[in-house]
């Protein structure tokens, strides 16, 4: 049976995010139907709006918790009446996998075609996207778990492996940033460095674990990394994927020696706009690595149980991490307006009903 509901879209580029009612059939046989609880508002999703290069319609949102209302006749790992994440990373695919099917929606008459999203009321979404949350475990918190925890916690864990008392330099402490910082806090690394624009950010970023922090706007964090590691970081992130920081990162993580070991590896998170030129003398003297982390190298089905694990014990302090509160679609462009501006200093949510 069909049901009514209301989604966030994209109608026109440069007008204003569309809230308006789409229609969802039953799932089919490896569909979800999933009522939301609480959707994260996502930088890369402003990149998204931004594009224009998504078809219009489109449906957003990457992150979210929610409750099972129906499965299709396949899925058998969530049923009716479970909580569970919503995720943008496949949860437990092979490299065999054929690519995940597309869900429908039905918008001002017609039907189209949707991957993951949140920004909604209800939404049918690939079984592969939909993890099982534990009922003990709040629902609002954990809202941010299916895109900026995996792609921060991931990239240390998942992509750097990052190992106790090596040393982390991280550039852009904003809703993925702090959790590279919990994560490198978790693996125990140290020093763990938070660079920035604002002391504000910076500030912040010591409650999930950094122990220096650097303000850009008036230190070369480069040289500052250096100085604080007595060479260079063993590992150093980029959150933000800017022409600036990614020569940055690659510059603050140690050089190898010759005969003896490896240099430091640099990790590119945040999403480039535009082609970066990297300096000649970065190879290969000094045997740095250059890496890319897309959702933390994470497998969802292992690695979120382990974070809400680490949410329970208190190391991953998700509720500390959303520092905006929307109430629901309504409010979705005063969301995005507001991370646009860098208002935000955490991550935002929007929590339905
Ligand atoms: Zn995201």
């Amino acid at each position: 049976m069909a049901i009514k509901t209301r989604a966030a879209l994209i109608v026109d580029y440069g007008q204003p995010l569309a809230v308006d009612e789409i229609i969802l059939q039953d799932p089919c046989e490896s569909e979800v139907l999933v009522k939301l609880i609480a959707s994260g508002i996502c930088h890369s999703q402003l990149h998204a709006i931004h594009s224009n290069t998504l078809k219009t319609p489109s449906l957003l949102g990457h992150e979210g918790t929610g409750i099972v209302l129906k499965t299709g006749k396949n899925v058998s790992h969530v049923k009716e009446g479970d909580h569970c994440i919503v995720t943008w990373v496949p949860r437990d695919i092979t490299i065999d996998s054929p690519a995940l099917a597309a869900t429908k929606y039905e918008f001002q008459g017609k039907t189209y075609h949707a991957g993951v999203y949140t920004w909604a009321e209800s939404a049918l979404i690939n079984e592969q996207l939909v993890v099982p949350l534990s009922k003990d475990v709040p629902s609002v918190a954990t809202a941010i778990v299916g895109c900026a925890t995996v792609t921060g916690v991931g990239a240390v864990m998942g992509s750097a492996k990052v190992k106790r008392g090596e040393s982390v330099a991280i550039i852009g402490v904003g809703g993925v940033g702090i959790n590279i910082i919990a994560g490198a806090n978790i693996a125990g690394a140290n020093p763990i460095i938070a660079v920035d624009l604002t002391n504000e950010k910076l500030a912040f970023a010591k409650e999930f674990g950094a122990t220096h922090t650097i303000n850009a706007t008036n230190t070369d964090p480069v040289e500052a990394i250096h100085q604080i590691t007595n060479g260079g970081a063993d590992f150093a992130f980029d959150a933000i994927g800017g022409a600036i920081t990614i020569p940055q990162v690659l510059a603050s993580v140690r050089s190898g020696r010759v005969g003896a070991n490896r240099g430091g590896t640099a990790v590119i998170v945040g999403i480039p706009m535009e082609s970066v030129l990297l300096p000649k003398e970065a190879f290969p003297g000094g045997e740095k690595n250059l890496i890319g982390s897309v959702g933390g190298s994470s497998q969802p089905t292992i690695d979120y149980p382990k974070y809400i694990d680490w949410f329970r014990r208190g190391d991953l302090p998700l509720d500390k991490m959303i520092t905006t509160i929307y109430s629901g679609l309504d409010e979705i462009n005063e969301g995005v307006r507001a991370l646009e501006k860098g208002e935000i200093r955490g991550r935002s949510i929007m929590v339905y009903e």
